[in-house]
């Protein structure tokens, strides 16, 4: 059997190759094939990472082999060779995975670097300051990143030689500083490691290899792809290519520029760079790094080759390009191009401008929008007439409002936020180590850093407001200050970021509703034409169903009636249907609920006439209403002790006697949904009494109605279908008869067990329609707790990829999903045109929508801010 292959040469990839050869390696292979200048190369394949991954880490038969091979053939094309004290070859070794995680996994620069080669290099170039820099370069990133050694160590001393010779800036050193500077850094590293810098490129090569495949697994990486739903088996290429130097002095440069805005969306040029520096400089955010127009009149010519390739690439790929290159004495290199993260709004401005290009066509357009982004659009905004002024201003970094508590590091900001506190995370510089507080902060600040820092780049991948590098804001992050003018704010202080103008606020300010622009509104008309699935909402008022129907709802999937029961001015009306002794007492418990409930339902059918309505009748378990059993214990005990009123105490002890009798083990398994309604059907009459009378009510107001479903929950038996309903059209028929008028009503129920999905043909002999109640089927499906698990195991599968998503976020399609398939196919087999529908937080999650439409449901339903995301998300299930 020949052995797998591991290695491929720059020339044998193509944009194609991305799972093999990873977003980088694929990307510049691509670049090469069409001719733009990039320097040579060769990609370990994303393979070799997960054969080592699955192996303990241990490398694939053949690996080492291949890439010596493959070493061989790169020294030869470049006539160059590592470790060689004449004409030696440095390359990189970069990380590349198939979905881009900015700056998430570990790239080694530099690597070949050795007493010999920095001689050579230093007397073949004839400048010694460069090779003393690449080499001290190395140094750090090597321990770092293979050796494990603390990157302070390294950057304290870099301090202290700056701080000794009395310079700012790095390039302020000379070549003698950095000799000795890569002196103190072999130091740092041999006192580290307990033995001394040795340096044998070769073995460093493997080395260098090996941790970048680990790199995968580290921690920020693992927060990264959680965030972003990337799977953790996929593992990473390792990219080594030939190191191209814009570090050589001030015809030489390097930079990152995006083909358009990605803030915005407009068709600008957009990018940063900085003379004499290496890569790492500006994306890292180390040193703030100048607009790319400054290029143009520093470096002219490579400047207008750069534009023409930005344009080139973009043609070739159609969509915005966020890309590396590198100049070296005027030479241009490009080193990566990707498809650019943008912010939701920049994502449909850019799709919407290359429709009108001719780039692209709509259904192109729709599926360059990821759905699950767009709820950024709905977030607050600063309130335009605030009057306020701003006390500081740095780059509009990420666009947004935050308002929120000052906290400088990320722990803490990971620790307050995860608990939902609004934390502005205030950092120097961030790095990708802060991702974790940069994931649950409301925004970020930075004293340093450009536009195109792998900060501000998560940043907008993520919809976070993020303000950055802005001047004359001094931090002090070990005594929590952050000082700006005369202003110091302590941790826990209030400020706002305005991430679209880059100000800062010393102060919270107020916050309005988002305006849903013009490219929105065009592209989800295009969503519109093609999706299959309808889109409805979960609202039980007026105000909720309103604002779904201006997202786009086309009715509502799930009224809930039981908030009605809890509202303040109900409860007691409720108790006391709950507490009655006989069934009198209840029904006049009921009658004064009813005009209550009417008057809701009112609003609801008002804001929807027209469109349909699915009212489900009460679900939970009557405890819900009740006071806690402990807290009416006590509450008895206090009143025997104090031996106080009488009546209050009989009073008391009654209820705790109902409590008793009521309270259930299991509840969310107990009397709850249709077998609350088969113990007092006097409940379902008086909710359809309620929703009848309100229908007419609105009919003869306004003119029209909501088309009304009525909805028994949790049936398991079809017996319980068939009684509810014989009550419910019972009920509706006596109250048409009294008031003379008639009524279009259809009775349904939810699918929320395995026995009713399993015998959904039985069922459906008396339901007029589904709605699939995932949340409660993923808790009987998987026998898992909704409300226990997230602070239990489940929280700790997902984290050990023992399940790869929370269920209840994104439906388990092998298995819970067989249960829905299985409901619609056996339902329709007894009823063709069964309407079938899903109202679980399902009904608002891309992937689970895509699963919807595959089994053919009418509709999915979900909160009014998801309606938008559902409408792409179903638009993209087609295409
Ligand atoms: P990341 O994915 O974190 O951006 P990269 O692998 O892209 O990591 O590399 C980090 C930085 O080093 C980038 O700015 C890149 O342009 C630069 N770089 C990588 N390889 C080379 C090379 N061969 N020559 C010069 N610079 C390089
Ligand atoms: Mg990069
Ligand atoms: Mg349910």
């Amino acid at each position: 059997m020949s052995e797998q292959r591991f290695i491929y040469d720059l020339s044998d990839g193509d944009a194609t190759m991305r799972n093999l050869l990873g977003g980088k390696g694929a990307g510049v292979a691509e670049m090469a094939r069409v001719g733009v200048p990039v320097p040579d190369a060769f990609t370990v394949t994303t393979t070799a990472c997960v054969a080592a991954m699955e192996n303990n880490g241990t490398w694939p038969d053949g690996l080492k082999e291949q890439i010596k091979e493959g070493l061989v053939r790169l020294e030869e094309r470049t006539g160059k060779k590592l470790g060689a004290s004449q004409n030696p070859l440095l390359v990189s070794v970069r990380s590349g995975a198939v979905h881009s995680m900015p700056g998430m996994m570990d790239t080694i620069l530099n690597l070949g670097m050795s007493d010999d080669s920095a001689r050579a290099m230093a007397e073949e170039t004839g400048n010694a300051r460069f090779a003393w820099d690449c080499y001290r370069r190395f140094i750090q990133m090597y321990g770092e990143v293979v050796e494990g050694v603390p990157g302070h160590a390294y950057e304290d001393a870099l301090a202290q030689m700056k701080s000794d010779r009395g310079v700012e800036q790095d390039t302020d050193l000379d070549a003698d500083d950095l000799k000795e500077l890569v002196a103190t850094f072999k130091e740092i590293s041999s006192e580290h490691l307990g033995g001394d810098w040795t340096n044998d490129p070769r073995e460093q090569l493997d080395r260098a290899i090996d941790a970048v495949f680990r790199s995968w697994g580290n921690p920020r990486a693992e927060v990264y792809r959680r965030a972003n739903n990337i799977s953790a088996k996929l593992g990473t290429a390792v990219n080594i290519m030939q190191m191209v130097f814009g570090n050589g002095g001030d015809t030489s440069g390097t930079g990152v520029c995006f083909t358009r805005n990605p803030s915005t969306g407009e068709k600008a040029l957009y990018g940063e760079f900085l003379v004499n520096a290496q890569g790492e400089d500006v994306v890292a955010g180390i040193r703030t790094p100048r607009p790319l127009e400054e290029m143009e009149e520093i470096l002219p010519e490579a400047y207008h080759q750069l534009v023409d390739t930005m344009h080139k690439m973009e043609d070739h790929y159609k969509d915005m390009q966020d890309m590396e290159f590198t100049i070296e004495n005027g030479k241009l290199f490009l080193l990566q191009t990707r498809n650019g993260k943008r912010t939701a709004a920049a994502a449909l401005k850019v799709a919407s401008d290359l429709v009108d290009e001719g780039v692209l066509d709509k259904h192109q357009a729709l599926l360059r929008v990821e759905p699950s982004q767009l709820d950024q659009l709905l977030h607050p905004a600063i309130d335009p007439k605030h009057g306020r002024r701003s006390i500081a201003k740095g780059l509009p970094a990420s666009p947004g409002a935050a308002v929120g508590e000052v906290v400088f590091d990320a722990d803490t900001a990971a620790e307050r936020g995860a608990k939902g506190e609004p934390v502005v995370l205030v950092r120097f510089e961030t790095t990708p180590d802060d991702i974790h507080g940069i994931i649950v902060a409301q925004g970020i600040l930075t004293a340093h850093g450009g536009m195109t820092s792998h900060a501000a780049v998560v940043a907008r991948g993520m919809g976070k407001p993020c303000v950055a590098g802005a001047q004359g804001i001094r931090i002090d992050p070990k005594g929590k200050t952050l000082t700006i003018g005369d202003h110091v704010f302590k941790e826990g202080d209030t400020i706002t970021l305005d991430g679209t103008t880059g100000n800062v606020y010393g102060e919270a300010l107020e916050l309005v509703p988002p305006q849903i622009n013009a490219d929105f509104r065009r592209m989800v008309a295009w969503a519109d034409e093609v999706r299959a699935l309808g889109v409805r909402a979960n609202a039980d008022n007026f105000e909720d169903a309103t604002k779904a129907r201006e997202l786009g709802a086309e009715g509502i999937g799930l009224c809930r009636t039981e908030h009605m029961f809890m509202a303040a001015d109900r409860l007691p009306a409720v108790r006391k249907m709950i507490l009655a002794d006989s069934p009198e007492e209840r029904a006049a418990a009921l009658e004064e609920i009813l005009p209550m409930q009417q008057s809701d339902f009112e609003g609801v059918f008002t804001a929807m006439k027209g469109l349909p309505v699915t009212v489900r009748l009460l679900d939970p378990p009557l405890h819900e209403f009740l006071p806690d059993l402990t807290e009416q214990s006590l509450k008895v005990q206090k009143l025997e002790l104090e031996g106080g009123d009488a009546q209050e105490l009989g009073a008391a002890r009654a209820t705790l006697a109902q409590v008793r009798r009521l309270h259930e083990l299991n509840p969310m398994l107990g009397t709850r949904g249709c077998r609350l309604a088969m113990l007092y059907p006097e409940i379902p009459e008086m909710q359809t009494r309620a929703i009848v009378r309100a229908a007419l009510a609105v009919l003869e107001r306004e003119g029209e109605t909501a088309e009304i479903e009525i909805m028994i929950p949790l049936v398991a038996l079809t017996e319980e279908l068939k009684v509810q309903r014989g009550i419910v059209e019972k009920t509706m028929a006596d109250e048409l008869k009294t008031s003379g008028k008639t009524l279009d009503v259809t009775i349904g129920t939810m699918i929320e067990l395995p026995r009713a999905a399993l015998l959904a043909d039985q069922i459906a002999e008396y339901a007029d329609f589904f709605s699939f109640g995932t949340n409660d089927l993923t808790q009987t499906t998987i026998g898992i707790s909704r409300d226990d698990a997230e602070n239990g195991f489940l929280t700790n599968y997902v984290v050990d990829h023992v399940l790869e998503r929370n269920p209840f976020e994104s439906i388990d399609v092998e298995g819970v999903g067989q249960l829905v398939r299985m409901g619609v196919e056996r339902g329709r087999s007894r009823k063709p045109k069964l309407k079938t529908g899903v109202c679980g937080e399902h009904g608002g999650d891309p992937d689970s929508i895509e699963f919807f439409h595959s089994v053919g449901l009418n509709y999915v339903s979900c909160s009014p801010f998801r309606v938008p995301i559902a409408r792409f998300a179903a638009a993209r299930a087609v295409l």
